[in-house]
């Protein structure tokens, strides 16, 4: 069914495009999302506004801006797998799931993977499969070589054993820098002649922790 578009809709995707997103299958996607399902019930009147908010266990649910410029440099094809670190919501994930064969995303707390699961399968996104375990901890994580990669918690280095999971001509994209501060989204393309690593813009996001959450 067609996304109703209130004003505060048509505000969010306006200042999208104003801060930059030109992709065109991106911005449906965005818009298509009911992003007040992935928020807290009390934050549901600031869904559409262009911020982080807060989520269970601590986490948060990442800036729309953000979600849609990582999507955008991802450079999505519809036959894809993608693989996500770090479901918290399952936003970003359902975003994924729009553009591409099939989203596997996973999350160490189990509360999270849990709501994020029911919500996904909610919305009948359902190719996206959601993982309780540590996305760190890269041997324990199914399938794969994947297409894309997408980390979206911050990595002090991204994990070798984790570019070794791209397929050739992949792309993942992390923020990596220190665990409390400003980190560089980094875009690592893989190439026939090794890794290619660019620079793309300054970002917050929570760190990646290892092992599964002992709390739930
Ligand atoms: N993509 C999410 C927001 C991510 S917040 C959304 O769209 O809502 C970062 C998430 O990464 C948190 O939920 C955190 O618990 C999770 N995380 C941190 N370290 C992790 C790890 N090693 N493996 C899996 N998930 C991790």
């Amino acid at each position: 069914m067609a996304a109703q578009n209130p004003p505060e809709k048509m505000m969010f995707q306006l200042s999208l495009r104003r801060r930059g997103i030109s992709d065109q299958t991106v911005l449906r996607a965005l818009e298509e999302i009911p992003r007040e399902t992935f928020v807290e019930a009390a934050d549901r009147d600031q869904a559409y506004r262009d911020s982080a908010l807060g989520i269970a266990c601590g986490q948060t649910i990442s800036q729309p801006f953000v979600v849609a410029y990582m999507t955008e440099q991802l450079q999505l094809h519809k036959d894809h797998r993608v693989l996500e670190i770090g479901a918290g919501s399952g936003y970003q994930a359902a975003v994924l799931s729009r553009l591409c064969r099939q989203v596997l995303t996973i999350e160490r707390y189990r509360t999270l993977a849990d709501g994020a699961r029911v919500r996904l399968e909610q919305l009948g996104y359902d190719n996206v499969e959601v993982l309780l375990g540590d996305g760190l901890d890269t041997a324990t994580i199914p399938g794969g070589p994947f297409d894309r990669i997408i980390v979206t918690a911050a990595v002090e280095q991204i994990p070798e054993a984790l570019l070794q999971r791209l397929e050739p001509g992949g792309i993942l994209i992390a923020p990596v820098g220190p665990h409390h501060g400003t980190q560089t989204l980094m875009r690592v393309t893989r190439t026939d002649a090794g890794f290619e690593r660019k620079e793309l813009v300054d970002v917050r996001f929570v760190p990646a922790l290892p092992g599964i959450a002992r709390e739930l």
